[in-house]
């Protein structure tokens, strides 16, 4: 028997690393992962399955790691999935040889406020049953099942084909039958299903978000989803919150970041403003410094509550954006040096190689652009680039 990873190997981390640490490792791996991601991704639908696999395995990995309680459980005993006196166990090896329907990913959009004060979500899943009409049998009658006439109920058919100079005997699933030597004649097909054995169905589910939901970590509705006749378990589903971009908030984890647009002589001399929270408190914040740029200000305890404890909370954090004016008239000028007592230091004229024009920058900078572009761009407007990039190499070498 393979010894399987351990949960600990799956996310890469060592058996000692904090909660942080797997935290971390998981949303590292599930970025990589995320069945949303790798949708759009130029890769194989095996490789897919491959990726979509492994990352309900770290999930799952993750959802006993990151729990306490369940990962001293774990580095004591295992879990069933990697018990290692699991051949001491015919339950857990009778429920490892079982087969599950096919999982379903839906995607929710949901709110920063949802997020904040939780939710509760309905949704419309549409899954595959068995049919009931016919009892998964697919025909109007289990007597007319019959035998398959082409692999006379064999399910298998033999080939021969040429390999080389060789003729080779291979042995394939009947398609007549699709392997299982039964078929229905059409007259005898189940109305509902058609003889497909299967139907659609639409079920409605309500989900709930909870405040303070992680969106990087899916919602899984464990045996919800899909039940295929022949699979032993029903399907899982799995749900990926997705949230929508807030006008004025961002979230990362636990914090929440605000923008908030300041008029330059407000920076200066100090503000009082007003920020309407996500749940529609009003928090009136009064600072009398100087606000600079590029300074983060917090706010503590004003962020996102922890999902599973909520004393844990996070911080607000305010972004200004200083608004400066357009226009400064001479007087103005003159006025605000005289003010700071300011006199505007001239560095020295000697040693300049060249004297340069100085402009507001609105164009995406070169270096920004994948070399393809960059390529593309050339072959496409071979003369224009050239001439461009010979005017600036002018500049810079004359002057
Ligand atoms: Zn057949
Ligand atoms: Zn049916």
């Amino acid at each position: 028997m393979p010894i399987k990873s351990s949960l600990y190997e799956i996310l890469g981390v060592s058996q000692n690393a904090s909660q942080k640490e797997i935290k971390y490792a998981y949303y590292e791996l599930a970025k990589k992962m995320h069945p949303d991601k790798i949708s759009h991704e130029n890769i194989t639908e095996q490789e897919k399955k491959k990726l979509s696999d492994k990352f309900k395995e770290i999930t799952s990995a993750y959802e006993t790691l990151s729990d306490i309680e369940k990962r001293k459980k774990y580095d004591k005993y295992g879990d069933e999935e990697h018990n290692e006196f699991e051949f001491m166990n015919p339950f857990t090896r009778f429920q490892k040889q079982q087969t599950k329907s096919a999982k379903i990913v839906q995607k929710i959009n949901v709110t920063l406020e949802e997020l904040y004060t939780g939710a509760k979500k309905n949704i419309s899943i549409k899954k595959i049953i068995a049919c009931k009409t016919c009892n998964a049998t697919g025909a109007n009658d289990p007597k007319n099942i019959i035998k398959c006439k082409i692999c006379k109920g064999h399910g298998k058919i033999n080939i021969v084909k040429q390999f080389m100079n060789f003729m080779q005997q291979i042995q394939m699933d009947c398609s007549e039958c699709s392997g299982n030597g039964k078929t229905i004649l059409k007259e005898h097909k189940c109305k509902t299903c058609n003889g497909n054995k299967i139907i659609e169905e639409i079920v409605k589910y309500e989900i709930e978000i909870k405040p303070g939901t992680d969106t990087k970590i899916p919602i899984i509705l464990e045996n919800k989803g899909n039940e295929f006749p022949e699979a032993d378990l029903k399907g899982d589903i799995i749900i990926i919150l997705e949230q929508i971009k807030h006008k004025r908030f961002t979230r990362n984890n636990l914090n929440l970041i605000y923008e908030h647009d300041l008029n330059v002589i407000d920076a200066l001399c100090g503000t009082k403003f007003i920020i309407e929270h996500l749940d529609g408190r009003k928090i009136s914040i009064t600072y009398e410094n100087i606000i600079e740029p590029n300074k983060n200000y917090y706010i503590r305890t004003c962020g996102m509550l922890h999902k599973n404890n909520h004393n844990i909370k996070g911080d607000l954090i305010i972004k200004f954006n200083i608004i400066y004016p357009k226009h400064i008239t001479s007087e103005q000028k003159q006025e605000i040096k005289r003010i700071f007592n300011h006199e505007t230091k001239i560095e020295s004229t000697k040693d300049i190689s060249f004297n340069a024009k100085m402009e507001i920058y609105t164009k995406p900078i070169r270096d920004e652009q994948s070399d393809d572009e960059y390529t593309n761009e050339n072959n496409n407007n071979n003369n224009n680039y050239n001439t461009q990039s010979g005017i600036n190499m002018q500049q810079c070498s004359q002057q």
